[in-house]
């Protein structure tokens, strides 16, 4: 988008509202100046911004394209025919439905439509990785269905015959794959071949991994997992939003419905039309130099703080995210975010496997590398930020020493400004 579109839109906005206006500057400061590693965050392009605060955001849509309830849908249809269309090429599925808010909405759209209250639901612990919508207690899908959990073996890594000896045991209905805090690879095939043998239906939320996958760096559940849900906006650089993909024309119509009418009213077109520029972006070359530099980096920051005394839970990571042990360093996850966040290193505290602190404190970080490498950063610049984590939490009561990775976080943010500035 043209600069000067932008900033018209600011002064606009800043007229209307200037304290919303100065919270946006100062959000754009923040973003620009500082280094985002929080492994769900990207930079979404200046296009997909474009098309999030277009027009369409004032128009209803209530239905699919060509079946509306609302008059004046001929543009709407055409939006959300070219991101249907453009989902189903990116990851090769015959069927997508876009219109899903989040992808909290997504996997409860899943549940809504295959599960009744009470069935049982199986996916990863919280508290191995798994996300707040695979069963936690405190979590809809919780408190509805009731849940059995795998976890991962002292290797930290998935204990896949554990998975299998209790999903034959506890015959779930939908056992699910994916997690929020999971850097190894899943075996999406040998979970079907679990959930063939339990009877149960292969659930894929790929929320995390949607960016690698579709630039061929992670394995697809593509084939393996009868149902697959996945948020648009993290390694995927796209709007915030959920999808749902899935080859099985039988399960086309309990899973439209499910969205539409059973848990949304109108979809947000504006968010549709920004999913399909980003599944376009997500279509070019490019985007697979991109995704191979997010895993590549993520492997590098992952070494070079091995090499600073860190522990990298599983010893490392086949994604664009790990989780970063901090004991040895003697801090916790909440205090490691609090000293980072004041260099301008944003990151989130998050428990580590058989974690001995409560779960608001942590042990770890978890660390990703999809905002890094839109901004353009390699290798070396990973190296340099994990010095500059260590320096941090081991100057972390020496003012001078933060300062001094204070202005080095600065200086390399300059270097590689955010594209959509
Ligand atoms: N699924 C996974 C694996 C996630 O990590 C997340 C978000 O962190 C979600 C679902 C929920 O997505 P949203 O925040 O868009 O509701």
């Amino acid at each position: 988008m043209p600069l000067a579109t932008r900033a018209d839109r600011q002064t606009a906005l800043a007229q209307v509202d200037p304290e919303v206006a100065a919270a946006l500057q100062a959000e754009t400061a923040r973003q620009e100046q500082g280094l985002e590693l929080i492994a769900s965050e990207n930079v979404a392009s200046s296009a997909v911004r474009e098309a999030m605060g277009s027009v369409l955001t004032d128009k209803y849509a209530e239905g699919y394209p060509g079946k509306r309830y609302y008059g004046g849908c001929e543009n709407a249809d055409r939006v959300e025919e070219l991101a249907i269309e453009r989902a189903c090429r990116l990851f090769g599925t015959r069927f997508a439905n876009v219109q899903p808010h989040s992808g909290a909405q997504a996997n409860m759209a899943v549940y809504h439509a295959l599960l009744k209250p009470g069935d049982r639901l199986m996916g990863l612990s919280l508290a191995d990785g798994g996300h707040l919508t695979h069963g936690s207690p405190v979590a809809f899908s919780g408190q509805m269905y009731d849940i059995v959990s795998y976890g991962l073996k002292e290797d930290e890594t998935i204990d896949y015959d554990g998975m299998r000896k209790l999903a034959n045991e506890a015959r779930p209905k939908i056992l699910l794959s994916g997690a929020s805090a999971y850097s190894r690879e899943f075996d999406f095939a040998f979970i079907r071949r679990v959930a063939d043998e339990c009877g149960a239906l292969h659930m894929c939320d790929m929320a995390h991994y949607a960016g690698l996958i579709a630039g061929g760096v992670y394995p697809s559940p593509v084939g393996h997992a009868q149902v697959i849900t996945s948020t648009t906006h993290k390694s995927l650089r796209g709007p915030r939003g959920g999808i749902l993909l899935y080859d099985d024309e039988e399960l086309d119509k309990p899973l439209r419905m499910s969205v539409f009418p059973g848990l949304q009213g109108g979809p947000l077109m504006h968010a549709i039309a920004a999913k399909a520029v980003a599944f376009h972006e997500a279509l070019m070359p490019e985007f697979k130099l991109y995704a191979a530099q997010v895993k590549k980096n993520a492997q590098a920051l992952a070494a070079a703080l091995t090499e600073r005394g860190f522990r990298i839970v599983s010893g490392g990571t086949d994604s664009h995210l790990m989780l970063v042990d901090l004991r040895s360093y003697g801090v916790t996850g909440k205090l490691a975010q609090t000293v980072l966040d004041s260099v301008h290193i944003t990151t989130n505290r998050n428990a580590i496997p058989n974690d001995p602190e409560k779960p608001f404190v942590t042990s770890g970080i978890r660390l990703g590398t999809p905002a890094v490498t839109t901004r353009g950063m390699q290798e070396q610049e990973m190296a340099l930020i994990a010095a500059w984590v260590s320096e941090a939490l081991k100057g972390r009561e020496d003012d001078i020493a933060l300062q001094s990775v204070r202005a080095k976080v600065k200086d390399l943010c300059a270097r590689f400004p955010l594209h959509s500035a």
